[in-house]
C-alpha cells in the first residue's frame, strides 16, 4: 500500500483490469484503465489537477483565487477537489441536463454551482461560453483574482495524460500494448494518451469510440463534420475540433449507439463485478470493435472514466431507460426476491 502527503497525490496509477467477457468475445486482451479509482472518482481528477498546477507555474492563481469552469461535471469535481486541497475556490457552470448525482458531489466539494440551460456550442449562451466570460469578469472583480481552467482548449489538460495515463499504461502492460481506444470529450484522454503511446512506440494503433450525436467520427472517416442520432451518456460526444485535438489522427474510427454500448455496462455488474457509467461502456464496445479488426492476439486498452454511481438516476432507473427506448435490465428495480 502507498502513503501520500496529501488526497493530491492519490490522483493517478490507477490499476488495469482485464475485461473477461470482452477479451473472450475477441480472442484479445482487452483492459479497462480503472479511472474510477481516483479521488473523484473519475478520469477528470488528473485533468483538474494538471490545469491547476500548470496556472500556478505560470502565477496565475493566488491563495483563495477562484477557479471557473463549464463543465459536463466530473472536472469540476476534479478540479473542486484540487482546489480545496490547496486553498483555491471553485465555481462551476454546468448544462442542467446532467446527472442529479455529478450536481450533488460538486455541491458537496464545496463547489458553487451555477445550473444553465443545455444549448448548443454555436450558441452564446452555451456553458462553456458562458464560464468562460465568467472567469473575465471575475478576474477584475475578485481581490483574490480568477482563472477560467478551459479544459477544451487548455493543453495542460492533454499533457497530463502524456505525462501520466500514457505512461502507467505504457509500464503496465511491460510495452506490449497494441491499441488504444476511448470517446472523446475535450479530447485530452485520447490524444494525450495517444501522443505519449506513440512515442514509445509507432507500433501502438490508436481508436476514437464515438457516440451517436458527436461529429467526430465522420470527420476523421470523410472530413467532414456531421453528427447523426444522439446518446444518454454523459462527458462525451464533441462537435468542434479543440485545442486539443489538434494534430491528432486515429488510425481507427467508430460510431457507437447506445443500444451497443449499455448491455455491455449492465453486463459487467452483474458478471464481472464492475459498476461503470455510460462512457465506459462506449469505450469498452469501441475496444471490441478495434478488436474484431485488428483480429485475435492483441493486446487493447480503454478507460474506465468513472463509476455507475453518478448515473444512478438516470442509467440504472427502469421510467427513465424506457422513456428513451432502452432496454431495462431484469434485475434494475427488482423487488426482494427471499422474505425474512
Ligand atoms: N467520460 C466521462 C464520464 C467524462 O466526464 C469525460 C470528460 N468530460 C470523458 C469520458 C472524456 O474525457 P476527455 O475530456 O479527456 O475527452
Amino acid at each position: 500500500m502507498s502513503r501520500f502527503p496529501s488526497v493530491i497525490d492519490a490522483i493517478g496509477n490507477t490499476p488495469l483490469i482485464r475485461l473477461a467477457k470482452a477479451s473472450e468475445l475477441t480472442g484479445c486482451e482487452i483492459y479497462g484503465k480503472a479511472e474510477f479509482m481516483n479521488p473523484g472518482q473519475s478520469v477528470k481528477d488528473r485533468a483538474g489537477l494538471f490545469i491547476i498546477r500548470d496556472a500556478e507555474e505560470k502565477g496565475l492563481l493566488q491563495p483563495g483565487g477562484i477557479i471557473v469552469e463549464g463543465t459536463a461535471g466530473n472536472t469540476g469535481i476534479g478540479l473542486s477537489l484540487v482546489a480545496d486541497a490547496l486553498g483555491y475556490r471553485t465555481v462551476i457552470v454546468i448544462p442542467d441536463t446532467q446527472s442529479q448525482e455529478k450536481k450533488d458531489a460538486l455541491r458537496l466539494m464545496g463547489a458553487e454551482l451555477i445550473e444553465v440551460p443545455a444549448v448548443p456550442y454555436k450558441n452564446p449562451n452555451n456553458y462553456v461560453k458562458l464560464s468562460g466570460r465568467l472567469a473575465e469578469q471575475l478576474a477584475r472583480s475578485h481581490p483574490q483574482g480568477a482563472i477560467w481552467a478551459n479544459q477544451f482548449d487548455n493543453l495542460a489538460n492533454r499533457d497530463g495524460h502524456v505525462v501520466t495515463t500514457a505512461e502507467e499504461i505504457w509500464h503496465q502492460t511491460d510495452g506490449q500494448i497494441d491499441g488504444f481506444v476511448c470517446a472523446v470529450g475535450t479530447g485530452g484522454t485520447l490524444a494525450g494518451v495517444a501522443m505519449g503511446l506513440k512515442r514509445h512506440s509507432g507500433h501502438v494503433k490508436i481508436g476514437i469510440a464515438d457516440p451517436e450525436g458527436a461529429s467526430l467520427f465522420s470527420y476523421y472517416t470523410e472530413g467532414e463534420l456531421k453528427a447523426e442520432g444522439s446518446s444518454i451518456t454523459e462527458g462525451i460526444g464533441q462537435g468542434r475540433i479543440t485545442a486539443n485535438l489538434e494534430g491528432f489522427t486515429p488510425d481507427f474510427a467508430y460510431r457507437i449507439p447506445d443500444a451497443e454500448a449499455l448491455p455491455i455496462v449492465f453486463d459487467l455488474i452483474g458478471e464481472e463485478g464492475l459498476c461503470l457509467g455510460g462512457s465506459s461502456g462506449i469505450n469498452i464496445a469501441g475496444a471490441i470493435r478495434m478488436a474484431r479488426e485488428m483480429g485475435p492476439g492483441h493486446t487493447i486498452v480503454t478507460i474506465l472514466c468513472d463509476y455507475g454511481n453518478r448515473y444512478q438516476s438516470k442509467l440504472f432507473n427502469p421510467e427513465f431507460l424506457r422513456s428513451k427506448n432502452l432496454p431495462v435490465p431484469g434485475w434494475i428495480g427488482r423487488e426482494p426476491q427471499f422474505d425474512v
